[in-house]
């Protein structure tokens, strides 16, 4: 049963049309991978998602309620989490009050003195941290972690707020291989685990074939494919808007069946 419904939406900006009549489903507990050169439009598809952006036409139902009209934070609260581009943790914080503060949001729970709210979720906060592994580093401050531990923790914070839906624009930005292939396996680990239906996207293509169930391609705004790994890699189309055909779609050297 789909989960996350999209249909027709469209999005210009000017005479630029970022996005244009794309349509796809989300299926409950999918990692979906929506993928495409730069510019193709995928950040302003996420950001109409999230609320962020109105489209010019489109519907996006989740669970069979509209989204479209909803500002961000409503959003939120049906369910639907996200990480963001640009890293957003409290810099003055720990790391484990970081995920706390995202656990007292989640139940809306209000606080009137910092040492109540340093014992709020701290049970809580330290299991999600020894799930991403960042146990030893719970009462580090936020703003001398390394950038990937930056990383985690947001994906953390995120997976505090127990999202249905979580959306992932570039997880893995400024990431060294290594690492993001290790962050996006660990994205796909918990999420497997919790049933979490994600929609993310990411310029390495290793770490796109070795997590998504499926992928979208879009190019200039459009849908262009859609399909298994297998089917996506061997689609004419996307290897000629990757590599400007001849080529094989490779990733890098290592395959997965
Ligand atoms: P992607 O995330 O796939 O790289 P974007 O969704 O960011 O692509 O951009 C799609 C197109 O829309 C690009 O041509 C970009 O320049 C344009 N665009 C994105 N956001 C804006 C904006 N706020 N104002 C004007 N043009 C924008
Ligand atoms: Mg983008």
């Amino acid at each position: 049963m789909s989960f996350l419904q999209v249909k027709n939406l469209s999005k210009s900006f000017g005479g630029n049309r970022a996005v244009h009549n794309v349509s796809f489903e989300l299926k409950k507990g999918e990692l979906l991978a929506l993928i495409g050169p730069n510019g193709a439009g995928k950040s302003t598809c996420f950001n109409m998602l999230y609320g962020i952006l109105s489209p010019d036409e489109g519907s996006v139902q989740l669970g069979g309620k509209e989204l479209i009209g909803m500002k961000p934070r409503d959003i939120w609260r049906l369910g639907v989490g996200r990480t963001f581009q640009i890293t957003a943790v409290y810099n003055s914080m720990s790391v484990i009050e970081n995920v706390q503060m995202a656990f007292i949001s989640h139940h809306h729970k209000a606080f009137s003195t910092f040492s109540r709210a340093a014992r709020l979720y701290r049970d809580d906060a330290m299991r999600l941290l020894e799930l991403i592994s960042m146990a030893d580093q719970a009462d580090r401050a936020a703003n001398i972690l390394a950038y990937g531990d930056l990383k985690r923790l947001e994906l953390a914070v995120a997976l505090a707020h127990d999202p249905d839906l979580l959306l992932m624009d570039e997880p893995t930005a400024g990431m060294a291989p290594t690492e993001r292939r290790a962050l996006m396996k660990l994205a796909a680990d918990i999420v497997a685990d919790r049933g979490v239906s994600v929609l993310f996207t990411e310029h390495d293509m290793d770490v796109v074939f070795e997590n998504a169930h499926r992928l979208l391609v879009l190019n200039r705004g459009e849908l262009l494919a859609e399909g298994s790994v297998d089917e996506v890699r061997a689609n004419a189309q996307v290897q000629e808007v990757y590599l400007g055909g001849g080529a094989t779609f490779a990733s890098g050297g290592s395959e997965h069946a």
